[in-house]
């Protein structure tokens, strides 16, 4: 028997059609974007501030996770020197699924004075400066504003202090450093540690917990190994994912 070329063709394209559709709406909630980052479609990534007068930019993402959760901020980029491990923050969070809260990760990107390891001033370097302006200036009236429940300042050390990773709130007897501690409890090899001082306390952290809103920091041991610091940020990131807020 001869089919008709024409109705040959026609089902060809049909069946096609229907297989396009099928795998369309098969296709993974997640989806990948241009830098390969897994996200579900409410996370949009903004600039916030990009002015030729500053020694940086600031960006956040937004809306990882629950949407109906409460919120959370993270905080990358107050230190510029401390970037492995804000990157490691920006690359693992999006890839977590089933997470309770809605978080947004502010990341702040220095540009002028990043200094380098090594270089006898690691504690004063200009970039460190530049990156406590831009978190006050920019990041901070952001989240006063945000309705956030808590907030992370992610920072990373050379191992100066007694502890290597920790977890603390620069302001004591409140919320912040009573889910820090809960956060160093549930995740191995980080104590709750408060240092005598921090540089950047002021422009983040303190001002924050004294407006109300729960902050703490998360400081990694910088010259971990890379696998070191995805295994810790994980705990550190379901650790935060299970506080009772
Ligand atoms: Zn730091």
């Amino acid at each position: 028997m001869k089919i008709n070329k024409y109705v040959l063709i026609s089902a060809i394209i049909l069946i096609l059609g229907i297989g396009i559709v099928i795998l369309h709406n098969q296709g993974p909630v997640l989806n990948n974007d241009n830098n390969g980052m897994t996200s579900n479609s409410g996370v949009v990534r903004e600039v916030i501030a990009n002015n030729s007068g500053e020694p940086g930019t600031v960006e956040v993402i937004r809306n990882i996770g629950n949407p109906n959760g409460k919120k959370i901020a993270y905080v990358v980029g107050v230190h510029p020197l401390e970037h492995q491990t804000h990157e490691t923050l920006v690359k693992l969070l999006p890839t977590i699924k089933n997470l309770n809260y809605s978080y947004d990760i502010y990341i702040i990107n220095v540009t002028q004075n990043v200094g380098h390891y090594g270089d006898g001033s690691s504690d004063n370097n200009l970039g460190r400066q530049n990156g406590q302006n831009l978190a006050y200036k920019y990041v901070y009236p952001q989240i006063v504003n945000g309705n956030y429940s808590l907030v992370i300042d992610v920072h990373s050390n050379v191992g100066a202090y007694p502890y290597k990773t920790f977890v603390f709130s620069p302001v004591t007897e409140g919320l912040g450093e009573k889910y820090a501690s809960k956060v160093a409890s549930s995740c191995a090899n980080v104590t709750y540690y408060q240092p005598a001082s921090t540089t950047s306390g002021p422009y983040l952290t303190i001002p924050l917990n004294q407006h109300g809103i729960p902050a703490f920091y998360y400081e990694e041991y910088s010259f971990a190994t890379q696998n070191e610091k995805n295994v810790r940020m994980l705990q550190i990131i379901h650790a935060v994912d299970a506080l009772n807020l």
